[in-house]
């Protein structure tokens, strides 16, 4: 039984169904409304290490790494980030490591003026978990079920440059120093793309955050809003130090496969296309169309016009555990 397998058997389904739960469980956050304005936005994630970050990872980029992830959870929902809570569980007590790891979790706090309200200290294998707040007006907020055949597909950044780093970190790839210092950067110290985020509330039909990789985030918001898309791989955000390092053809299956972006992918109605790219274009933020949805129940992908079976999915706990 696979992660989400055991999410739909054992948790979604309840007898409690409040009216102020505006969405539950299945998006990258919760929903509750609370105000006739603002609809509060929840999400939870748990580093564990070993698991979502290797060993060695520096405290600082684990503190970034634990509140990035979970605003960018946020962001994806077209959410302002308000407030955190941490639960640490910490093998023993080692305060370098932690005035390292408070000053990666307190650099993005003190930058989005995020306040950590509470949390829990405990004893035992290092594991972080985070739960973010924020706030979107009702009515505003985007999810992975508004997309509608049709839309333009779109992701910000560049992708698969975190999956190549943990690749070298692991010795799987050769990369230059100067280069592995780059890509390292974008592994350890994701930027969450909360300022995208909200820009989109305006246009975006749905959204998602880039964790699990291209391909398995894409298949979510496929299945929330029951469309196909089509993917085409010429035109995939790629930067140059992870094509000239794999190659093109290998670069662009990670760029489909690899997790850690933190990016947003996201669909627009041909309608706002030209709206959203000069409003995201005046923010500095590079967004690129990469595909289109339609009516299928697939996820295609083309390269120069043509077909090309999709060689690879992303990351999902348990797969390879009673993968039946
Ligand atoms: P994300 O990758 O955006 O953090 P996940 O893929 O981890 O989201 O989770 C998918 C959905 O399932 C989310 O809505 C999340 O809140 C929910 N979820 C995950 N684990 C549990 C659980 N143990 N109990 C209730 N809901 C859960
Ligand atoms: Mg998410």
């Amino acid at each position: 039984m696979k992660e989400f397998d055991i999410i739909k058997r054992y948790f979604t389904e309840q007898v409690v169904r409040r009216k102020d739960v505006v969405l539950g469980i299945g998006d990258d956050c919760a929903l509750i409304q609370t105000s006739e304005r603002n609809n509060i936005a929840v999400t939870t994630d748990t580093l564990v290490a070993g698991v979502h970050f290797p060993l060695a990872t520096p405290a600082r980029a684990i503190g970034h790494k634990s509140i990035a992830v979970s605003l960018s959870d946020l962001a994806a929902m077209g959410a302002e980030p308000t407030w955190v809570s941490l639960a640490l569980t910490l093998p023993e007590v080692d305060e370098v490591w932690l005035g390292e790891f408070c000053a990666g979790i307190f650099e993005l706090c003190e930058y989005y003026n995020v306040q950590l309200i509470g949390g829990d200290t405990t004893q035992g294998p290092l594991s972080i978990t985070v739960t973010a707040q924020g706030l979107t007006p009702v009515d505003k907020h985007i999810s992975r079920s508004g997309a509608k055949a049709g839309d333009w597909l779109y992701v910000t950044g560049d992708i698969g440059d975190a999956a190549l780093a943990l690749q070298a970190l692991e010795g799987k790839v050769q990369v230059e120093q100067v280069f592995k210092d780059q890509i390292l950067t974008k592994l350890d110290y994701p930027k969450p793309r909360v300022l995208a985020g909200q820009a989109l509330r305006e246009y975006a039909t749905s959204a998602i955050d880039l964790s699990d990789g291209l391909i398995a985030d894409l298949a979510h918001i496929c299945k929330a809003s029951s469309v196909g898309a089509n993917i085409v791989l010429d035109d995939l955000p790629i930067s140059t130090i992870l094509n000239d390092t794999l190659g093109h053809e290998n670069a662009v299956n990670l760029a489909l496969s690899g997790g850690d972006d933190y990016e947003l992918l996201f669909t627009v109605a041909e309608d706002n296309k030209v709206g959203m790219e000069t409003t995201l274009a005046n923010s500095g933020i590079k967004i690129t169309c990469i595909g289109q949805l339609n009516g299928s129940e697939s996820i295609t992908t083309t390269f120069n016009s043509v077909p090309v079976p999709i060689s690879s999915a992303g990351f999902e706990h348990f797969s390879s555990v009673n993968d039946d």
